[in-house]
């Protein structure tokens, strides 16, 4: 049985009491065990304000970029290890392992190139200007310049069980291009690979000391030494997202908080999309996917699925037979696409959740019943309301291989918009349709309760990617339940950790030393 360590103030730190244990969800055996007891954290976060912050911003953009490749090469060089680890203790398939760690590998090389661009840009520049310069005075002798510069804290990172390798990698890749060190906290139930990842980053000595610390286990007391210029960045549930932004020291000093939380999203099928069509098809492959990639486990996978209501049958035959299709069972073997749940908590609560659902509507499959004897395992389930209002379906995520249809008038387009606004915001809305009127109408209506939006036609049906999937280029959060953060869509991502000033005086001056250097495109 494997015992985490924590890498706190440069060493290995074996937790003293109390050990939380890891399962293999396949097995429910127990396959490890972490505690956090006996870290001095407030030690943790002077090293990383003394040692790592100062190291990394003596580092310029191309030289934190150059680490990042790195970075991401070493994880890359253990991907079979971390594959194996993430269908022992995670439950993924290959294709779910995969889809975790080269998003983090992939993640990290993305900000690795864009460290590369700003070197070339900004030299041995290290802020970067945003926008152009303004006139302030009567004659341009006068002026204004904003800039962000590197905040001199400690980036804390919180990150949830279903995304060990991605979480951890996204969010270092940001703050370690902005020149701030971290420590990042895994989710206990699937620590395995976040733990061996932290080995290979502490071992590859690549990053200066004290840039990267890891904890395994509980936070403990870390939260009560941040101060206002370190940042929580969070992914989790709603639930201890409120909890956390609410703390007190938090609260205090004003210490920034990134809340990325849980999310309704939805898929809307237009009411011009015909059965057989591009788009039809397109709709079917990424809604099964969200289902069962990662058994449902994902944040942006679909939970509520709206089909007008003379094509829910045929919506529903569709689905039900893919659905079939897909071989639940030991992650492991070569022909299984879904494994189980993480762990036992989360079998209890998608058992549950389910089981809510069917007080309200049919299952069309599935059902909140144990597959298996032993293993935690549920089945895709597809639940059919005969009401698209029902208020658990808007108001409850069951974070597991559940989704529901919810019938709409497709006369009704106003309606439709405040029935997918239900959801109180969230992360992404994938919406199908060839109509470019009822995509603007829908789009517009629903933007500004919704972090991205996904329009799946038949023109990029060939090549459009994922929409449960998050990309560097493009930001991924949500207001409302989805936690109101805002993480990646490029240099973006790099102003949690970075504070954005105006600079006032001499044009020369201002220009000259804060702004934007001859042909320089970047900003921020
Ligand atoms: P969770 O129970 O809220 O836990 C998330 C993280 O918070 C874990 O590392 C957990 O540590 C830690 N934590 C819990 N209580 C804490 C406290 N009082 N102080 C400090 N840290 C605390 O969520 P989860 O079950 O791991 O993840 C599933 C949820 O995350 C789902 O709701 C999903 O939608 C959401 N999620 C959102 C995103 C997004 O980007 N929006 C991405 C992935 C997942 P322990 O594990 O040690 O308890």
């Amino acid at each position: 049985m494997q015992t985490l360590a924590s890498f706190v103030c440069g060493r290995w730190h074996e937790g003293a009491g109390d050990q939380q244990p890891l399962h293999d969800p396949t097995t429910e055996a127990q396959i490890g065990q972490c505690s956090s007891s006996g870290i001095d954290f407030a030690a943790a976060v002077r090293h990383a304000r003394e040692v790592g912050g100062p190291a990394l911003r003596a580092l310029d953009f191309a030289a934190r970029g150059a680490a990042l490749k790195a970075l991401s090469a070493a994880v890359h060089g253990i991907r079979d290890e971390l594959i194996e680890l993430s269908g022992r203790n995670g439950g993924s398939t290959r294709g779910d392992a995969k889809f975790d760690i080269d998003g983090a590998t992939g993640t990290l090389a993305a900000y690795a190139a864009l460290g590369d661009q700003l070197g070339k840009e900004m030299g041995a520049g290290r802020h970067l200007p945003d926008g152009d310069g303004v006139q302030l005075g009567r004659s341009p002798r006068f002026g204004g310049q904003h800039m962000w510069v590197s905040r001199p804290g400690v980036a804390v990172h919180v990150n949830a069980f279903n995304f060990p390798a991605w979480g951890m990698g996204e969010k270092m890749a940001c703050a370690l291009l902005a020149g701030v060190p971290v420590i990042e906290k895994a989710g206990t139930p699937s620590a395995l690979v976040a733990w061996r990842m932290a080995k290979a980053i502490a071992d590859a000595g690549i990053l200066p000391p004290g840039a990267f610390q890891f904890v395994a286990g509980g936070a403990g007391d870390l939260l009560d030494h941040l101060r206002p210029m370190d940042c929580l960045a969070f992914t989790g549930s709603s639930r201890t997202g409120l909890v956390l932004k609410g703390h007190p020291n938090l609260l205090e000093h004003n210490v920034r908080v990134n809340l990325e939380a849980d999310s309704l999203n939805a898929a809307v099928v237009g009411p011009d999309v015909e059965v057989g069509s591009d788009t039809f098809g397109l709709f079917l492959t990424n809604v099964v996917t969200d289902m069962t990639q990662k058994a449902g486990q994902k944040c942006t996978a679909v939970r509520r699925i709206f089909v007008p209501r003379p094509r829910v049958d045929d919506v529903v035959a569709a689905l039900v037979e893919r659905l079939g299709a897909i071989k639940v069972g030991d992650p492991a073997a070569a022909d299984t696409r879904m494994g189980p749940l993480a762990s036992a908590r989360q079998l209890a609560d998608v058992r549950a959740g389910i089981g809510r659902l069917l007080e309200h509507g049919k299952a069309a499959c599935g059902g909140p019943d144990k597959v298996f004897d032993r293993g935690y395992f549920v089945a895709p389930s597809l639940v059919v309301m005969d009401r698209p209002d029902v208020e658990v379906v808007h108001a409850e995520e069951v974070f597991g291989p559940c989704a529901s249809v919810l019938p709409y008038d497709d006369a009704d387009v106003e309606r439709l918009i405040e029935l997918v606004n239900l959801g109180r915001g969230g992360l992404v809305v994938s919406l199908y349709s060839n109509d470019r009127e009822f995509t603007e109408r829908v789009a517009f209506g629903i933007a500004p309760w919704h972090g991205r939006l996904w329009l799946g036609s038949d023109r990029v049906a060939d090549q459009a990617l994922a929409p449960g999937m998050v990309l560097p280029q493009t930001i991924h959060g949500g207001p409302g339940r989805a936690g109101g953060g805002e993480e990646l869509g490029g240099l973006r991502g790099l102003q949690l950790y970075m504070q954005r000033i105006a600079v006032q005086g001499f044009h020369g001056t201002v220009s000259k030393s804060f702004g934007r250097p001859q042909g320089a495109t970047s900003g921020a």
